[in-house]
């Protein structure tokens, strides 16, 4: 199998390198891997002039076109799964499996956009004799795009699908810690055949591409998925400039438990899911309110599954879960727990950094925690569970809407009253009952509140990526 890509950025169909970069670092061992081109202004000047043209001539290509390309890269990217998927467990850590399984995900997120390319539909409004009135979606124009390094290929994937199913070019920054999974997707599209200057791929010093960018005349749409504070950020610059933004930003999801359940399957698949990819995962699952009933088993089933998750290098075999992405991430990690502790929250699995090379941290369930401590309004994202009691559905919900977030939430009950109330209560924009599955390619995913507003998937995917026009026609001149 290939080692790590020699990176590049790709503008106007071509690769280059930079004068200067910054070291990719593995987070299992902190070796170095890769050494990451920053783009300059001249670089940046060459993306936006590339991404202008390029948006001139695919929005002009046919959406069946548009959707055949798109399919064939897509092809190619499942061809190369096991090839993409060591990239980008070397350079995010998480195990081998999971990154096949990210590479597949990506692939279906450019499947079920290639498929919504040809369904665009406009209306056509009824009116006098003579008179019609046509709306259509045209697609918005060239978009920038800045992904995160959580998932280094689905995530450049979901915005890299919308654009281009919608006839809009891109020019994508993704995360500097993970480029090579944004890398593998423009290789794939150069070999199926996309002209040149439709995604342009870019990487340096996230500010100083976003101040470049998003002022720019060029620009569109603004795509960003990431923190809600640099989502924040992002969206001020836009709007001064009046350009519409598709923000995925971050979430704190609540898991309610009620009394009538299978605490025991609840409880494993919780630990199980809570581990995902170190946890490091807008939708993970975070503050579980389970009935006091129920409360001291399900503490005690989910801790010992938590505790038995087997940590290491993701390239070694059965390891369940790898480093968290980067140094920072430790840190956060430490002072939350240290910030429960204090609170008075009891640590029943977990809490320590491991070993003090590679970036691992125990799997940590913090059970009883006060209101008042910081992880109970900050997203951890990293793999941190918080396990409270509650005496009814409607505390439980109340507490779940108790913060700023509202992306993801879960809720694991048999009773249809519990889970309509859930359904008409909670405030997320994704709320899945009996399942931590939050989102498909098909099924429309984005928050409320702070978590960001647009949706990327389902039909509604392809809206951020297309204005409305409406044509009004008269056969003769009135
Ligand atoms: P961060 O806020 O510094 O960065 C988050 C992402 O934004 C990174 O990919 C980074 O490259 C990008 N970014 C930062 N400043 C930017 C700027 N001025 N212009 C353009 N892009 C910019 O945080 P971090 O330490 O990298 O990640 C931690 C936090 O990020 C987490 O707490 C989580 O909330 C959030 N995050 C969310 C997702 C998600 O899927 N929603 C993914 C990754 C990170």
């Amino acid at each position: 199998m290939e080692m790590y890509p020699e990176l590049k950025l790709y503008i106007g169909g071509s690769w280059r390198t930079t004068r200067d970069d910054l070291p990719v670092v593995n987070p299992s061992t902190e070796e170095i891997i890769g050494h990451l081109p920053i783009a300059r202004e001249n670089d940046l000047d060459d993306a936006l002039d590339a991404a202008a043209a390029g948006f001139e001539r695919w929005s002009q290509t046919s959406p069946r076109d548009r959707a055949d390309l798109i399919r064939e890269a897509s092809r190619l990217m499942r061809e190369r799964k096991d090839e993409i998927a060591h990239s980008i467990s070397l350079e995010q850590g998480k195990p081998f499996r999971e990154a096949q399984l990210e590479v597949i995900r990506g692939c279906e997120f450019f499947e079920w956009d290639a498929g919504e390319a040809v369904r665009t539909y406009g209306r056509v409004i009824p009116s006098a004799p003579g008179v019609k009135y046509i709306v259509h979606h045209q697609p918005i124009g060239p978009v920038a795009a800045f992904s995160p390094w959580n998932f280094p290929m689905s995530q450049p994937a979901r915005k890299i699908a919308g654009a281009l199913a919608s006839g809009c070019s891109i020019i994508l920054k993704a995360a500097e810690e993970t480029p090579a999974g944004a890398m593998h997707i423009a290789q794939a599209f150069e070999d199926a055949g996309l002209p040149g200057g439709v995604l342009n791929l870019v990487f340096g010093v996230p500010a100083d591409i976003s101040n470049y960018l998003i002022p720019s005349s060029t620009v569109s749409l603004v795509a960003f998925t990431g923190s809600t504070a640099v989502g924040r950020h992002l969206t001020g610059l836009a709007s001064s400039h009046m350009t519409p933004v598709l923000m995925e930003l971050g979430g704190h999801a609540p898991v309610i438990v009620c009394e009538d359940t299978d605490v025991e399957a609840a409880a494993m698949t919780s630990a199980i899911r809570k581990m995902r990819n170190a946890g490091q995962v807008c939708t993970s699952p975070t503050r579980f309110f389970v009935h006091d009933s129920v409360y001291e088993h399900f503490l005690d089933v989910f801790t010992k599954r938590a505790e038995a998750t087997i940590v290491g290098d993701g390239m070694d075999q059965g390891v369940e879960m790898g480093p968290l992405a980067n140094d920072r991430r430790i840190t956060t990690m430490v002072n939350l727990v240290a910030d429960a502790r204090d609170s008075g929250a009891e640590i029943t699995t977990g809490g320590h950094r491991i070993g003090s090379s590679g970036y691992f941290f125990e799997p940590t369930v913090l059970a009883k925690v006060p209101h008042h401590a910081r992880v109970m309004q900050e997203e951890p994202f990293g793999p941190l569970a918080i396990v409270n009691s509650v005496d009814s559905l409607d505390t439980a919900i109340e507490k779940a809407n108790s913060v700023p977030y509202g992306l993801a939430a879960y809720g694991f009950t048999n009773r249809a009253d519990y889970a309509d109330r859930m359904v008409d209560r909670i405030e997320a924009g994704n709320l899945s009952i009996n399942t931590l599955e939050a989102s498909l390619p098909e099924t429309p995913f984005g928050g409320v509140k702070s978590s960001g507003y647009g949706r990327e998937g389902g039909f509604e995917g392809l809206q951020a990526y297309t204005v409305v026009k409406n044509v009004s026609h008269s056969v003769s001149i009135v």
